[in-house]
């Protein structure tokens, strides 16, 4: 819900404290203010917030702008819930062992750019011997829709040029399958991570049900990384059937030609510009049945199907 600025800015500056949610508990919301310090707020009933609001604290009331870089998950009972807003970048993280399952990072991808967020492909362990051609692999497919970085956490290499994407305080995120190294990066990013993480746990002792689900860490070099540990999935609750083709990492030049049909969805549709480029070689046919799986899954989303109209 978008308010008028002319309305309430005089008001704000006056009275209102702006600053960043850092982390959520739940009912409660830790806030960094622009103008330095931190504080806890109460959320009032069915109100909402996730780490990475800018809000306004007036009266020890929050008020939450609106948001852009929305990342979600579906958590186990099938809900969405939202995991951080206003992010700049992704970190998609893979790793030779374990290896994502297939399509990860192609769905990674479109969801991203989709929620208008950029996208950065880590290639974590370099240090294992398999890194190297993994990497080559990924360079090969990825270089012409991002950024594909080795990196290690266990050897440091790569870690300042993470560091270095999010300076001028961005705000990231890092996904990836369990045990690809997320965590370890994250810890490599921000030095006293443990301290922290465990100060602001104590912070929200206040009740038997309050739980962190996201903090957002600050890096040395100015930019942010929301701790999304507990994080298994994210999902494209927010890309339409349409949508999908166009954020597909590797269709960009062939979608440049013409589809027959205006809705095409370049699976089987005679004239199009897609399949035609598959039959040339310029898409490998696995990337196209990549592309066709996470189809699938869209069309079976209800939410997704609704925006394809
Ligand atoms: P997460 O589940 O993605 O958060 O992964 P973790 O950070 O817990 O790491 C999983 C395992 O991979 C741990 O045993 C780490 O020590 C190991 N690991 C993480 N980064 C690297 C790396 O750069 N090189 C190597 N060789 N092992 C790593
Ligand atoms: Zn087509």
């Amino acid at each position: 819900m978008a308010r008028s600025k002319k309305k309430t800015g005089g008001a704000r500056e006056e009275n209102g404290e702006p600053g960043r949610v850092v982390a959520h508990h739940g009912v409660a919301v830790l806030v960094r203010f622009d103008h330095g310090g931190e504080r806890q707020i109460w959320l009032l009933p069915e109100q909402r917030a996730v780490a990475g609001d800018r809000v306004v604290v007036v009266d020890e009331r929050l008020e939450v702008e609106p948001a852009y870089g929305i990342l979600r998950r579906r958590d186990t009972r099938g809900r969405e819930r939202t995991i951080a807003v206003n992010l700049d970048l992704l970190g998609i993280v893979v790793a030779p062992e374990p290896r994502e399952p297939p399509g990860y990072i192609d769905r990674g991808f479109v969801i991203a750019r989709a929620a208008g967020i950029d996208v950065i492909l880590l290639v974590n362990k370099i240090d294992l011997t398999a890194g190297r051609e993994l990497v080559e692999q990924l360079h090969e497919i990825y270089d012409a829709s991002g950024r594909v970085l080795a990196v290690s956490a266990t050897t440091g290499e790569g870690v300042e040029a993470i560091a270095e994407t999010l300076a001028g305080g961005k705000l990231g995120a890092l996904v990836g399958p369990s045990g690809v190294g997320k965590s370890s990066l994250l810890n490599t990013l921000v030095p006293d991570l443990n301290i922290r993480v465990s100060e602001l746990n104590r912070r929200s002792q206040k009740g038997r049900h309050t739980t962190t689900t996201a903090t957002l860490e600050e890096l040395t070099g100015g930019g942010f990384l929301v701790d999304t540990a507990g994080f298994k999935d994210f999902i494209a609750v927010d890309v339409g059937v349409l949508e999908a083709a166009s954020f597909f990492p590797g269709f960009e030049t062939a979608l440049e030609g013409r589809c027959r049909f205006r809705d095409c969805r370049h699976r089987s549709e005679p004239d199009c510009s897609v399949l035609a480029a598959v039959a040339s070689g310029e898409i490998a046919s696995r990337r196209h049945r990549n592309y066709v799986d996470l189809l699938d899954e869209l069309e079976l989303s209800p939410r997704s199907a609704r925006r394809s109209r």
